[in-house]
């Protein structure tokens, strides 16, 4: 039996969206732009689902276009507005240190071309703070884009308060919303380009979507064909799409519900994990992703402890599935302040409606022991207990 704690790396697809899937491709394999009338069945299914989609998020159907995923809904989203600023003479975006990859990637691109960015630090709670927004904003600043909830640490930014700030004074805001979507209230009214990943709330992978806002412009990243309004070349993965549509709606119908079951058995993982010496949740306690449980074990080497914990049949993640194989210190713990010794030694586990109170205690039980286990071997442990080093948690 494995317990699968990883939910923020990829969630199982639901049942009803695989039925939806299936349904999709028994019923409408035409393609939806062709002229006949299994085309035009097709074309109808998509808009259905647009208006679907468009409907969980309080947006217009026409705001949202399909994409492959997150990934390429951040990517859109943010060259799209910075090729809006930039024919006004503004080059300036404000964004996190702990940004998605998908979007602190594309920021190091619009760099080389000439673009400046400013990184706004997140502090020890994992939060950015409003008043240093509003320092950060300038004459040039073409947008500000940060995201809703991280994927590592599972923080909440205060969006409404900083679309409030970016409406005011006239720059556009994105959000990457992908841990967000599904799990936790979505406000649109204060912001303009939002992004979503069907696989994070029990969707399809490979599909996703971005929001824009009626009258904001979006540049196509793939040149081709007129889908998706011109703004997305290639023919719509209307399976996929579905899929999509079906897992949004499942999510959102439940998503109180669901939240509360999640939130428990999270504040009793973390209760029952901080009676581990020298451990320490990264983050703040409260504003949190329902399902999103972060440690930091002094003397421990993450990849250990995820390969002990996966041989319990335990499947955690030391943080961003992306950064995983590579040796570097994530660059999420190292912005809210852990150092490098510690920000190896981290854990996450990341809970879903799936998720049982017997799987939170067999985990509770498995780490406390695969951290003993694993610092009786540890030479650095050894040194930080006799006092050659100094404790830092
Ligand atoms: C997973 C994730 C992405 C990437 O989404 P894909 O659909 O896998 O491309 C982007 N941002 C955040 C915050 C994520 O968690």
């Amino acid at each position: 039996m494995k317990i699968y704690a990883d939910n923020a790396a990829t969630t199982k697809m639901s049942s009803a969206a695989m039925q939806a899937q299936i349904a999709c491709m028994e019923e409408y394999f035409a393609n939806p732009s062709s002229l006949h009338s299994l085309g035009q069945r097709a074309a109808e299914q998509l808009f259905a689902f647009r208006e679907s989609v468009a409907r969980c998020l309080g947006a217009q159907a026409r705001e949202i276009t399909f994409t492959s995923g997150g990934s390429e809904a951040d990517n859109q989203a943010i060259l799209s507005a910075a090729a809006a600023g930039e024919k006004k003479g503004k080059k300036h975006i404000v964004s996190s240190a702990f940004e998605h990859h998908a979007v602190l990637h594309t920021l190091q691109n619009l760099e080389r071309r000439g673009f400046s960015v400013t990184l706004l630090p997140v502090h020890e709670n994992g939060i950015v703070r409003i008043e240093e927004l509003r320092d950060a904003l300038r004459e040039d600043t073409a947008l500000v884009t940060i995201l809703y909830a991280n994927n590592e640490i599972g923080t909440i930014q205060p969006i409404e308060e900083i679309g409030a700030i970016c409406r005011e004074r006239g720059i556009l805001f994105h959000t990457d919303a992908v841990q967000a979507v599904g799990q936790l209230p979505i406000n649109l009214q204060n912001i303009d380009l939002l992004s979503l990943s069907a696989h994070k709330f029990h969707g399809p992978k490979g599909v996703g979507a971005l929001y824009a806002r009626k009258g904001v412009p979006l540049s196509p990243l793939i040149a081709g064909g007129a889908q998706e309004r011109g703004k997305r070349a290639g023919t719509e993965n209307l399976p996929a799409i579905a899929g999509m549509a079906a897992a949004l709606e499942e999510a959102c119908a439940h998503m109180e519900e669901n939240a509360k079951h999640i939130k428990a058995l999270r504040d009793r993982l973390i209760a029952g994990l901080q009676t581990i010496p020298h451990s320490a949740l990264s983050g703040d306690a409260h504003k949190r992703l329902p399902g999103n449980v972060h440690f930091c074990f002094e003397g421990i080497e993450g990849e250990s402890l995820l390969l002990l914990l996966d041989a319990r049949g335990i499947c955690a993640s030391s943080g961003s599935a992306c950064t995983s194989g590579s040796l570097e210190a994530s660059h999420v713990l190292l912005a809210i302040g852990r150092p490098h010794e510690v920000a190896h030694g981290s854990l996450r586990l990341t809970l879903s409606r799936e998720t049982t109170q017997e799987e939170v205690d067999a985990i509770i039980c498995a780490v406390t022991e695969v951290v003993a286990t694993l610092r009786a071997m540890s030479p650095l442990w050894r040194d930080l207990e006799e006092g050659r080093r100094e404790h830092v948690l």
